[in-house]
């Protein structure tokens, strides 16, 4: 469902060079060579469109929260440094488009479509299986849980010296936004008796948001799609299974492309994951 449209246009001559820092992200001024009015008109537009889509207008808001990157393909790339929430419901995709002669003309939508945001949950430590299931148990409380993966054994990834992984990736329905998710799921770790030590340390359950629709989605706190996620069998090859098609909205490529980029990698040898049954 469209929860959001908006548009707007800019004549590029009225754009001074001088507006740059102000309009342009950090990302937006290293995504491009020479930055010239042209750039920064086409993302002036795009952030209006955007606000206008969320409903908000700018005011409160800030041209520093989102960046409009070009990607390898021409086409329009947002990055959320901040989820504002449209003054009418909440989304989890987002399109954006542009274009320019002697104006700049910008669109953005703002979807809501039921589930599409997946979390990855793992356990090494004590009863696995059981572990993983009572992690299910507590994201249904906030979450409307649509598919869950088979259970799937593998080696530990980072830190080799700790006993085997049991991972599972569930799909879900939420109207949380993605900083509120995640906080849950840092207190159903928290409540799990999870510790935090080291880095890539034994846990009992380790949630971790892999996809929040196609939103792409940069703050120190929360990185969407996860940022290590191609890198990760145990994650690639269960959203596999729920959806092979499914596009990962950064890297571009689907979950099956991504799979077959890992076991590429491997050059023959045992990808480490075996099937350990169900949830
Ligand atoms: P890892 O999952 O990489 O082993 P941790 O679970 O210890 O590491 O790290 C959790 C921290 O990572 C959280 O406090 C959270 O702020 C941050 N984080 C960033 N992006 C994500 C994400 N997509 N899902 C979960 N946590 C994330
Ligand atoms: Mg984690």
């Amino acid at each position: 469902m469209i929860v959001g449209f908006g548009v707007d246009v800019l004549e590029i001559v009225r754009v001074d060079l001088k507006l740059a820092n102000k309009v342009l992200t950090k990302d937006e001024l290293e995504n491009r060579a020479k930055i010239d009015e042209e750039y920064i008109a086409g993302r002036f537009a795009l952030k209006e469109a955007y606000f206008k889509a969320l409903g908000t207008g700018i005011d409160g808001n800030s041209f520093q929260d989102v960046s409009f990157l070009n990607g390898p393909f021409g086409e329009v790339c947002p990055v959320l440094h901040k989820y504002i929430p449209p003054v009418h419901g909440v989304f989890n995709r987002m399109h954006a488009s542009l274009a320019h002669d002697r104006f700049a003309y910008a669109s953005v939508i703002l979807e809501k479509e039921r589930g599409g945001i997946y979390i990855g949950l793992g356990s090494n430590l004590g009863d696995r299986l059981a572990n993983l299931r009572s992690a299910l148990g507590e994201i249904s409380e906030f979450c409307n849980i649509l598919n869950v993966t088979k259970v799937y054994e593998s080696k530990p990834y980072g830190k080799t010296d700790q006993p085997d992984f049991l991972n599972c990736v569930v799909e879900v329905d939420t109207d949380l936004p993605p900083l509120e998710l995640l906080k849950v799921l840092l207190d159903v770790e928290r409540s799990m008796g999870r510790i935090r030590t080291e880095k890539w340390g034994p846990r009992v359950i380790d949630l971790d948001i892999l996809f929040y629709g196609n939103l792409v989605i940069r703050t120190p706190e929360l990185v969407v799609p996860h940022y290590d996620f191609e890198n990760r069998i145990f994650f690639v090859l269960p959203m596999r299974e729920l959806n092979a098609h499914l596009v990962h909205p950064a890297l571009k490529a689907s979950m099956e492309r991504l799979y077959q980029e890992l076991l590429s990698r491997t050059f023959g040898e045992d990808v480490g994951i075996e099937v350990y049954g169900d949830v």
